[in-house]
């Protein structure tokens, strides 16, 4: 999978991308990451890249003609449009479905704004979506832009030695994921829960369940209108409310 990332501040993204399971991808060829800086296609003498806009308003807007000459710079001779995405707080939120989503193409480009945004002109002519990563606003598309790669790049084919490692994440199935142990079996007073060293694995695994829903009812209950619930999901989420005191 390829990403062309169009950016005042390459530099920034190596530091995060270049190392672990993402560097090794990269390595290992499953995975192209390209940083493009936008002020190289400038054609103002002082490299330039942003103006006032028009009819006023605070800060400074990034101008057309640097960003759509990167873009023409990745998709000139290509013979298809990749999938472009502007990484804004007026987007579609980012979330498990959509990286599941984004995994299945092939090209993505990705246009990080800064300052107060794009020229809208651009964007009109470009792009194909919009992505936020929540309801803040930060300073410049690359925070999100690193958090789209990373989260997309996990679900491509190979680049986690085992796809089960996600698939009992977080998100994936709508619910939360049970909490982990690791050794020892004590430690601060606390023990690993018994039946993970029962070596039980039918009750393991029932176990697992219902701390999934458990922990998704604790912390966050709105998932699971969401989660495809059998009756044992239903019945075990009926004895936490009573638990609560609810019916
Ligand atoms: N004036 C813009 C607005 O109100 O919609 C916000 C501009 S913001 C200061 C600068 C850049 O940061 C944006 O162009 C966008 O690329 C990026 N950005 C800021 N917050 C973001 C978020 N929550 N998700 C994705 N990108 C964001």
């Amino acid at each position: 999978m390829r990403f062309d990332v169009l950016t005042l501040f390459p530099d920034m993204f190596e530091a995060v991308l270049g190392d672990s399971i993402i560097g090794r991808a990269r390595e290992n060829g499953l995975l192209e990451l390209n940083f493009i800086q936008i002020r190289d296609f400038s054609t103002d003498k002082h490299r330039r890249v942003d103006d006032y806009p028009y009819g006023g308003g605070a800060g400074m807007l990034m101008a057309v003609q640097p960003i759509y000459d990167a873009y023409r710079s990745v998709t000139e001779g290509l013979g298809y449009k990749p999938l472009t995405i502007y990484l804004s707080p007026q987007g579609r939120v980012f979330d498990q479905p959509c990286a599941a989503e984004l995994a299945q193409q092939t090209h993505i480009v990705l246009l990080c704004g800064h300052y107060e945004g794009v020229d809208q002109r651009v964007l009109d002519e470009i792009v194909d979506m919009e992505l936020s990563i929540g309801d803040f606003v930060l300073t410049g598309g690359e925070i999100p832009a690193m958090a789209v790669i990373d989260a997309v790049a996990r679900l491509v084919p190979g680049v986690l030695a085992d796809a089960s490692s996600y698939m009992g994440e977080s998100h994936y199935h709508a619910l939360l994921e049970y909490p982990q142990y690791t050794r020892p079996p004590e430690i601060l007073g606390r023990s690993v829960p018994e039946i993970l060293l029962s070596g039980h694995h039918a009750n393991i695994e029932v176990w697992k369940r219902q701390q999934s829903l458990r922990v998704t009812y604790e912390k966050r209950p709105d998932l699971l209108k969401k989660a495809e619930l059998s009756e044992m999901d239903l019945k075990y989420l009926k004895t936490l409310k009573c638990e609560e005191g609810e019916n």
